[in-house]
């Protein structure tokens, strides 16, 4: 058991077989996946403490840590553009496992979560920004079976769509969208969308998940 997730009273215990960087930035909401869509059904708890034991990465297989550092990634993007440029110049030793790295990476990932959700507990509002890449990438979960492509995999090519639709609609400039193929593409993670999926798969899955309002996608996903 890797991660004690206290909550309210409530204790949770994970296994290192789940992506244990995911977990730990996961906190605050627990869900279940269903057919319709992942997590479809769930409960919010905030933490009273976060408690990471970053030797426990080693356990990891490459792939399983990688995922992971997707959701990291995600925190530069969104929120701490100088954590962004921390991680673009050290993605190589996260990768390798510098446990003061990953240490540092964990915190800050932490932080800004604990930043974001303190503004917007239930979700209506900022804490949206914490879906990046989660639309587009929860639909190739449901489409591909969970787990066969890892959360973080699929969060990774979910995120470099909605860069490249960001980019299409004149919000991202086209260096910005390399900038964030790069950092993904050196976390090894992919950057393109299961060959397999049409846009009408797409839009299809995207128009019942959770994270779409009333049918209206939410096109910074
Ligand atoms: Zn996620």
């Amino acid at each position: 058991m890797l991660l004690h997730h206290i909550s309210e009273g409530l204790i949770l215990f994970r296994c290192q077989q789940l992506c244990f960087l995911r977990l730990i930035l996961r906190w605050g909401k627990t869900g279940v996946n269903h057919p319709m869509g992942k997590n479809m059904i769930g409960a919010f708890h905030q933490p009273q403490v976060v408690l990471a034991s970053v030797d426990a990465l080693e356990t990891l297989p490459d792939r399983e840590l990688s995922a992971g550092l997707a959701e990291v990634v995600k925190y530069g993007f969104i929120y701490d553009e100088a954590f962004l440029c921390w991680l673009e110049e050290n993605m190589a030793d996260l990768v390798a496992r510098d446990s003061a790295k990953l240490s540092q990476a964990i915190y800050r990932s932490c932080e800004i979560k604990a930043e974001v959700v303190a503004q917007d507990e239930r979700e209506g509002g900022i804490r949206a920004i914490l879906n990046l890449g989660h639309t587009f990438g929860h639909a190739i979960e449901a489409k591909q079976g969970y787990g066969n492509w890892l959360h973080g995999e699929a969060v990774a090519a979910g995120t470099m769509m909605a860069a490249d639709l960001s980019c299409r609609l004149g919000w991202l400039s086209r260096e910005d969208v390399k900038r964030v193929e790069n950092v993904l593409v050196a976390a090894n993670l992919p950057v393109k969308p299961p060959q397999d999926m049409s846009a009408s798969d797409f839009i299809e899955l995207m128009s019942v998940d959770k994270k779409c309002w009333t049918g209206n996608y939410v096109w910074y996903c």
